[in-house]
């Protein structure tokens, strides 16, 4: 493949745990406080991008994040693993936008941003787990969408050769350029950030796009342009009552607590073990 490539690599900055809380008042997740980090399923996209840019060295890979201005973090760490630029994508406006509202900030963004040959995105973020917005950005901007993709490949002609995992073994699709391409975590390991990376990432200049930059009527995103209403948030509640005994502080009363419990719970012996008939513990 002579000619540039451009990829575009979707990455959403998410909290760094998986302990996300919503507020239940309006649905919306209570991200302060939090520390944050780029979706790791989307680290596989940010390598694949990499990777080709090594194959193909006129290629040039872009990550685009939209979020709060602190997401700027999720772009720089992209540069720092290989990525030529960062674009944070942020707004008040685009506040509240559901999985609709934020394909189509994205969709207009990336139409923006000049013609990609290759959207790549990750399989779903860790904390709203839609899985949705890759698959929608690509419908958005009328490209062919292959998801689950574990392989990819771009052939001489041009073409993308893609390998999907699907039940009970592989499926190999070719697509044209431009398409979007959802991979999924067995398509590579992704390499960690080294100094000089990460002293890249972190003096490159982010370019932004605000809601002005993307010529979207206004009820097209934020909560105005978001079909999806959260109507109520429950949590499991947990009703069984464990009883905690350590054995770090007391190792025999603990096994013996444990010995007991098991018999009247009517667990005491198994007979299948050696010794057991026995007593033997
Ligand atoms: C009513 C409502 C209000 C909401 N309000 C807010 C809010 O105020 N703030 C907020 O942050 N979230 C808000 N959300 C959540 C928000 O809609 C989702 O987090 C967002 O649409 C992405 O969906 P997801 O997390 O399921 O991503 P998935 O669809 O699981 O992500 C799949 C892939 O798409 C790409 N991707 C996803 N999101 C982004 C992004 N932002 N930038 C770049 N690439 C991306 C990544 O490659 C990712 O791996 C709200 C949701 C609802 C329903």
């Amino acid at each position: 493949m002579e000619e540039a490539l451009r990829i575009a690599v979707l990455i959403k900055q998410v909290p760094a745990t998986e302990n996300v809380k919503i507020d239940p008042e309006t649905g919306v997740m209570i991200r302060e406080g939090l520390e944050a980090e780029v979706n790791p399923l989307d680290l596989y996209a940010l390598e694949e991008a990499v990777r080709i840019k090594e194959k193909f060295p006129h290629t040039r890979a872009t990550a685009v994040t939209m979020g709060p201005p602190a997401a700027d973090k999720a772009a720089r760490y992209a540069i720092a693993m290989g990525c030529d630029e960062g674009v944070l994508v942020t707004d008040r406006a685009f506040a509240g936008s559901d999985t609709l509202a934020t394909a189509t900030v994205l969709s207009h963004a990336l139409y923006r941003l000049g013609a990609f040959d290759l959207i790549l995105t990750g399989e779903r973020a860790t904390d709203g787990e839609t899985g949705q917005v890759g698959p929608a950005v690509g419908s958005l901007l009328g490209v062919p969408v292959l998801t689950f993709v574990s392989r990819l490949e771009i052939l001489p002609n041009g073409r993308i050769l893609a390998e999907r995992a699907v039940e009970g073994g592989h499926e190999r699709l070719s697509a044209p350029i431009p398409s979007l391409a959802v991979v999924v975590k067995e398509i590579n390991v992704p390499r960690l950030c080294t100094l000089g990376g990460k002293l890249k990432g972190k003096k490159a200049e982010i370019r932004t796009l605000s809601f002005a930059d993307l010529g979207l009527p206004r009820e097209r995103v934020g909560l105005a342009g978001s079909p999806t209403k959260v109507v109520k948030v429950c949590y499991p509640q947990v009703t069984r009552k464990g009883r905690k005994v350590s054995a770090a502080e007391d190792f025999d009363g603990a096994l013996e607590a444990l010995e007991t419990f098991l018999a009247n719970v009517g667990a005491g012996g198994n007979p299948a073990l050696p010794g057991a008939e026995e007593g033997e513990a």
